[in-house]
């Protein structure tokens, strides 16, 4: 912030608020002879609004005018500072807003004028001060990237006095250390993003070469030119460094030496907690372009710092770096986290890939696994460095072999699966998903397959994770997507029904919000001429939680396109049973370890059951995954799983292999296992003849009546209708705890003449003889003491269902499988 003269910026005296008032109607402003005056028309009684807004900064007048329809609309005040230009001076102003009529024509307000403000003039030239007293140095160029204007830190930082500048192209400061075709590649970069920060070398007057850091910007103006802003400032390297191969100067660079390298990895060794290891990386690089070992050092430590975890870096000798982190005690996160390492000192990361690229060979040593010491880690992590080749590509070399050789599985896995994708020698295979209650595929899931031309068993979930970590996720979504959705017209002639419908999957990863890989999914859904309401997008909970704001944007659009949202997995992630009421989805995927071996005693099976509930109870439905076998098919029914996807009904096949297969799509071979909760109606299972009771009887007669029936629950019936539901404990409550005790007296006998009516519950739910079973299950499960009522035709009550007769049909179909 500038700190700018106080007696620019006086109080303006003696100006009370002064009130105003416009008439929409004619446009008109009529105010306060002093505000009239202050205004620069000392002589009019009435001002057009055109005069007013003419005292108006652009913006500012837009906001006064989207404030003036936001009053009329809502009726409520608003307060709003603007700077006013009046033709002596230019003021700070408040500008009130009052309460009006929704909608009147007639707005009114008071404004004060508070401050004077700076004239345009002395803004202009504060501007101006501040751009050339800067310390970073700007240069603004023209569209074909002639010098127009430069600040002094500029001047200082290349040597050339301004108007050795002005008009010439800005490759009078190329360092002649880049090719052709990274100055390309930067101003399509900057053209495209609009802005590129980095580092780049320049070259001074004198000739000397100069590293600065900063960033280009494209300014697009509104006569559709536009021009470049350069700001950058000088790195903190001597120029002279550039030239000489010193090693002397490496201490300006900041690299400690090996010695100091290693005192500092003995002292993290020593406070190292139980749960930590000590990884430690030796390394060379191969540059593509020749530069100085100096250059190369600040280029490395330059690197390094830009890792977003600690570690540190020393030098080994001239030519050798080496380096250590503190990690958990874990194999995966040491790979992880040498990954990203060698990624940044590649010099990979976007911005500052173009022509300073290295190919980085590195030895590793593993505290613990390999070595016991902070100087054997180190020596071990040369040893491992020095006895392996140098390839045309970044390598690492465990020193245990075991190390190697896990990681070097994912990598010949990555390698090859890269391959397959560059080629798109990818393929979808289809799994159906098989509506229950009518044992019928309602749709397909679409499933990655690469086959990789090696022995190493793999998995496609292995690959997918790869994938992930690669970055390539996206690709492979939108691949197996866009082939999906050319096939799912086929597999619907094939079954010969147009409602079939289609699942992808789709990773989302955090890594990558700038590009969101749910937009690209929409993209593609509507380009494709499939009816999306017959689309459901699977993704996992990660979707939901990280940044959930951003994705549940794009999850709301999608949605809103007729795409299903999908839950897949669940169960394997921290979801919780109370966060999915938030969750915008309407199908819940069970994960496949919920599903196998499932028995009636497991916890999985009370989860499920819950499971069921809740997502019936918001209106979702639920898949369980992975159903092989008889019983879990079975079990799975009975708990009111809407569909199932599992080996029992088919695996993920080719299309070939589909089409080439007859078939009606359903699977009836099934139907006597499936829970009779699904399969039959109300009718079928209710009791016919249950204990009833008339709303007129006496409790007295309700007590015989459960003691002679054995029943906890009458039926209250008037008219051959049900009016309600008698429970035990109701009339136990009801009448006196003394009765049959010794304390028992006459008014306790009394409680015994009041009416079933009076203590009756209505928590009855009345359905028709044909409704399935299903419908009310779910209500059944959530309220054990409710009691369905099955009425005829005419009303009629003909029978009851209660929790326990549906129980107890399901295992009469357990005990004969
Ligand atoms: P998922 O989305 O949960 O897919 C279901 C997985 O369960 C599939 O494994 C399927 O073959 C398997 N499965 C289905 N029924 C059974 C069964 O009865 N028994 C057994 N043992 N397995 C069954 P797959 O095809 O290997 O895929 C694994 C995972 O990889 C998928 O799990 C999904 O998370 C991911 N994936 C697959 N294709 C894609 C894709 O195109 N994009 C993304 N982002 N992920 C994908
Ligand atoms: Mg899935
Ligand atoms: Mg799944």
């Amino acid at each position: 912030m500038m700190v700018v003269d106080d007696v620019l910026f006086q109080k303006v005296k003696d100006f009370s608020p002064q009130p105003w008032s416009i008439d929409l109607d004619n446009q008109r402003l009529n105010c306060s002879r002093q505000l009239m005056s202050a205004l620069g028309y000392p002589k009019q009684n009435m001002l057009t609004l055109s005069q007013l807004y003419a005292a108006f900064e652009t913006q500012q007048l837009q906001l006064l005018k989207q404030h003036i329809a936001e009053v009329r609309e809502t009726g409520i005040g608003l307060n709003q500072t603007t700077v006013i230009n009046t033709y002596k001076h230019r003021y700070i102003a408040e500008i009130m807003i009052c309460d009006m009529p929704k909608n009147g024509s007639m707005v009114k307000g008071s404004i004060q004028f508070t401050q004077y403000f700076l004239t345009k003039q002395q803004e202009l030239e504060f501007l101006k001060k501040l751009f050339s007293k800067s310390s970073e140095a700007f240069m603004i160029a023209d569209a074909n990237h002639s010098i127009l204007i430069v600040n002094q830190a500029f001047c200082d930082v290349t040597g050339y006095a301004e108007h050795e500048l002005l008009g010439k192209p800005a490759s009078i400061l190329k360092s002649g250390r880049y090719t052709f075709s990274f100055y390309e590649k930067l101003w399509q970069y900057v053209d495209e993003h609009k802005i590129w920060f980095g580092e780049r070398l320049a070259k001074t007057k004198q000739g000397e070469i100069f590293a600065h850091e900063g960033r280009i910007q494209r300014i697009d103006l509104e006569d559709s030119s536009h021009v470049y802003v350069s700001a950058s400032h000088k790195l903190d390297v001597s120029t002279h460094m550039w030239q000489h191969d010193n090693l002397e100067e490496v201490s300006k660079v900041h690299i400690p030496d090996k010695q100091s390298f290693i005192s500092l990895l003995d002292e993290s060794f020593k406070q190292l907690s139980h749960d930590m290891t000590i990884i430690c990386i030796t390394f060379d690089l191969q540059m593509l372009q020749t530069l100085s070992k100096l250059t190369q050092h600040w280029l490395i430590s330059q690197r390094f710092a830009r890792l977003t975890f600690t570690g540190h870096l020393g030098l080994v000798n001239e030519s050798m770096y080496a380096a250590y982190f503190v990690v958990s005690k874990q194999v995966e996160p040491i790979d992880q986290t040498l990954k990203k390492v060698i990624f940044v000192l590649e010099g990979n990361d976007e911005s500052n890939n173009m022509g300073l690229s290295a190919n980085i060979t590195a030895g590793v040593s593993v505290l613990y696994i390999d070595a016991k010491s902070p100087t054997q880690l180190l020596s071990h992590s040369v040893q491992a460095l020095i006895a392996n080749s140098r390839l045309a590509k970044s390598s690492l070399y465990y020193f245990d072999r075991r190390l190697t050789k896990r990681f070097d599985r994912k990598n010949t896995l990555a390698t090859l699966l890269k391959q397959a994708l560059a080629k798109k020698n990818i393929a979808v295979y289809y799994q159906p998903i098989v509506d229950i209650s009518e044992l019928k595929i309602v749709k397909f899931e679409a499933l990655f397959r690469a086959q990789l031309e090696t022995d190493i068993n793999y998995s496609t979930q292995e690959l997918i994770e790869i994938a992930e970590e690669f970055n390539w996720i996206d690709k492979i979504d939108d691949l197996v997507t866009t082939q999906a959705l050319k096939v799912l017209p086929l597999l619907q002639k094939h079954y010969a029904n147009d409602q079939i419908g289609l699942s992808i999957n789709r990773s989302v990863n955090n890594d990558r919000i700038a590009h969101c890989c749910l937009e690209d999914t929409l993209k593609i859904l509507e380009q494709s001429k499939v009816d999306l309401n017959l689309v459901t997008l699977e993704l996992t909970e990660s979707a939901y939680f990280e940044d959930s704001n951003y994705h549940a944007k794009w999850i709301n659009k999608l949605k809103a396109h007729g795409v299903s949202i999908a839950l897949d997995d669940f169960g394997t992630g921290f979801s919780s049973l109370s966060y999915l009421r938030q969750l915008p989805v309407s199908i819940v995927k069970i994960d496949r370890s919920f599903v196998s071996g499932l028995t009636k005693q497991s916890n999985e099976y009370e989860m499920i059951n819950m499971l069921c509930r809740l997502t019936h109870k918001i209106g979702g439905k639920i898949i369980a995954e992975g159903a092989e076998t008889e019983q879990e098919l079975h079990l799975l029914s009975s708990l009111g799983v809407d569909m199932i996807q599992g080996y029992i009904f088919d695996k993920p096949k080719s299309l070939q292999d589909i089409l080439s297969t007859p078939t009606h799509g359903t699977f009836l071979q099934f139907q006597t296992l499936l829970s009779r909760a699904n399969a039959e109606n109300a009718q079928a299972i209710m009791r016919r003849d249950f204990p009833k009771i008339s709303t007129d009887d006496k409790l007295k007669k309700a007590l015989e009546s459960f003691t002679k029936h054995k029943v906890k629950q009458l039926i209250v019936i008037e008219h051959s209708q049900c009016r309600g539901i008698l429970h035990i404990c109701d009339v136990n409550a009801a009448i006196s705890p003394y009765l049959n005790t010794k304390g028992e007296q006459h008014r306790d006998l009394v409680t015994l003449n009041k009416r079933v009516h009076q203590v009756m519950s209505k928590n009855f739910l009345e359905v028709s003889m044909d409704t399935p079973v299903k419908h009310f299950y779910p209500k059944l499960i959530e309220d054990p003491d409710m009691v369905v009522v099955v009425v005829g035709s005419s009303g009629v009550c003909v029978g009851v269902i209660a929790l326990k007769d549906i129980l107890i049909q399901q295992s009469e179909i357990l005990t004969c499988i």
